[in-house]
């Protein structure tokens, strides 16, 4: 448990914090929308800091980042909690539960080392939404950028200007997802209506910190499969972070409260894919498809085979100083 670093005090006990986009008001002895930031006698803590609910070394593949040192591992850290309620999380029994006892005690300093023991290149906070734990990640990334890693949020992109600004010199990159586009989808698959922030927090962090941004959407049967929402979601990639930006356009999985629909068809994965291209996005892939040719980076410019990927196999071919070794067009890729 420790004091939250970003709130304000307000009369009567009350607090607002201040790390995601609701901006809790908490009254004393209540806790966030998250349900892990709690008012206790007027003071904002955080209930899981240094609380990992999961562990594991991952290729960095699995964030998914395709563009952001491929081949490597990454040191993923996961907590309670989290400011969304989608009905598919595939994570819901960590995200939209509040700790249970068997959660294991790391410190910033601990996830470092461990990082460095497992071989891993950097730090994912990820399995549920970093920001909940958001002191905790700050302190993790300082470290963690002090020794060399680099660091990853794995993100619904519903944190605060605030927080980012703080994060922003220690953050290299971010997975972030855009869900639909549509307030009805928002709010019926996660209750959130200014859903829209996560789009400027997504510009923000690449305009203002350079961070390395790829865009993750689960495309989910009848909820976000639809022309005008995947074309607005790859039109606004387009716009406003670049064509160079990675899309991913993951296959949706029944799980939580939507397990009466389907598995995403692979024709609706495809048709997404060509939605994609036609909008002028040079790297779309389709994920949860493994040995779908659309896993591979292709060179936009000579057409020639960078990076093979079976799942989480890779094999890079044709990549120099985050090139292409044929024809020598940048492909966005940082190493
Ligand atoms: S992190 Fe977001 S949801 Fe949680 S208490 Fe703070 S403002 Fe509310």
């Amino acid at each position: 448990m420790r004091e939250a670093a970003l709130y304000e005090k307000l009369p009567g006990g009350a607090v607002r914090c201040l790390v995601c986009q609701w901006r809790c008001v908490i009254k004393p002895g209540k806790a966030g929308v998250c349900g892990v930031r709690r008012n206790r006698d007027g003071i904002l803590e955080d209930l899981v800091y240094g609380l990992a609910s999961s562990i594991a070394p991952d290729p960095i593949e699995k964030k998914p980042l395709f563009h952001f040192h491929p081949g490597t591992l990454v040191f993923s850290l996961g907590t309670w909690g989290c400011n969304f309620r989608c009905r598919h999380c595939q994570n819901w029994t960590i995200s939209q539960t509040l700790p249970r006892g068997e959660g294991i005690r790391i410190s910033p300093e601990a996830s470092v080392e461990l990082a460095r023991r497992y071989g891993c290149q950097g730090i994912a906070w990820t399995y549920n939404e970093p920001t909940v734990w958001f002191e905790y990640t700050l302190e993790g990334a300082k470290l963690a950028k002090k020794e060399g890693l680099y660091t990853v949020y794995v993100t619904n992109g519903f944190l605060s200007e605030e927080a980012l600004d703080l994060l922003g010199p220690y953050l290299d990159a971010l997975s972030l997802d855009v869900k639909g586009f549509s307030d009805r989808f928002y709010m019926e698959l996660a209750k959130v209506s200014r859903w829209r922030k996560v789009l400027e927090i997504a510009e923000r962090a690449k305009r203002k910190w350079g961070m390395h941004v790829e865009i993750v959407t689960n495309v989910i049967p009848t909820m976000n499969d639809d022309e005008e929402q995947l074309r607005g979601i790859a039109r606004w990639i387009r716009e406003s972070l670049g064509p160079e930006t990675p899309w991913h356009i993951t296959r949706f999985y029944p799980h939580h409260l939507m397990r009466h629909l389907p598995p995403t068809p692979i024709s609706t994965l495809e048709r997404a894919y060509r939605i994609g291209k036609e909008e002028g996005l040079y790297f779309v892939y389709t994920g949860n498809l493994p040995g779908h040719p659309a896993e591979s980076t292709f060179c936009p410019k000579c057409g020639k085979l960078v990076i093979q990927r079976f799942g989480y196999e890779i094999k890079i071919l044709s990549l120099e100083d985050g090139r292409c070794a044929g024809c020598g067009a940048d492909l966005n890729i940082r190493r």
